[in-house]
């Protein structure tokens, strides 16, 4: 057997909300097991949704124990040296250190596997997931349904009383189906960044009819 330096990967699940990207990674993490890999799993513990912070959660009611955390800093302490895959759900929660941090477990010769959802409720880049997307190997962006239309859905629709939440919101809320749902581009409503763009739009149609 070629006795080198192991070669580590980082692979990243992201997409919208309810687009079964816990499924995804625990799907992952058991054919790890299977495998008889040492397996460790983290979990940014801002996120209980879905039952107790010590478990990775699905909606199918599979679960696997996690480590919770809130910090990368965290995660660089309690990194098991002898772990062979390290997994991270929920990782759009987490600071910036977290990209140097997967990169060194990769260039140890850990496998990394991160789930997080690539955009906030307004549509914009979420946390380190956009850095964290270009170092990796392999990227794999997982669509959900949109409750409004069927079509394919790739927007988390943050909702108050049941209406479209307004931009101006923080960008971490957490929540469940109660304030959060899947859609699709169009069916996507964000009110103050709809008005913005408007009258963008009504700009460039007077700088258009000026010309
Ligand atoms: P994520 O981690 O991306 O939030 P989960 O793995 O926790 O997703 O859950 C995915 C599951 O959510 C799906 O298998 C499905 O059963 C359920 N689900 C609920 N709402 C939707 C939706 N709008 N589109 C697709 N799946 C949905
Ligand atoms: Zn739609």
């Amino acid at each position: 057997m070629f006795l080198g330096r192991q070669d580590g990967w980082i692979e990243v699940v992201s997409g919208v909300m309810f687009s079964g990207k816990s499924e995804e990674l625990l799907r992952r993490v058991r054919r790890a097991l299977i495998a008889k890999k040492r397996v460790q799993v983290f979990k940014s513990h801002l996120d209980d949704r879905y039952g107790g912070v010590y478990r990775i959660s699905s909606h199918d009611g599979s679960q696997l124990e996690a480590v919770p955390v809130n910090t990368s800093q965290q995660i660089a302490r309690q990194v098991d040296p002898e772990a062979e895959v390290v997994a991270v759900d929920e990782a759009q929660f987490l600071d910036a250190g977290i990209v140097p941090l997967v990169n060194h477990l990769a260039d140890q010769g850990v496998r990394v596997i991160l789930a997080g959802t690539d955009m906030d409720f307004r549509g914009e880049p979420f946390g380190p997931i956009p850095h964290l997307l270009a170092v990796a190997e392999r990227v794999d962006k997982l669509s959900a349904i949109c409750v409004r239309c069927g079509d394919l859905a790739t927007r988390n629709q943050r909702l108050i009383d049941g209406e479209p939440a307004p931009a101006e919101g923080p960008t971490i809320q957490i929540g469940g189906a109660e304030s959060y749902e899947a859609r699709c581009r169009s069916c996507h409503e964000v009110p103050a960044r709809d008005r913005a763009q408007t009258e963008l739009g009504v700009a460039r149609e007077l700088g258009a009819a000026r010309e």
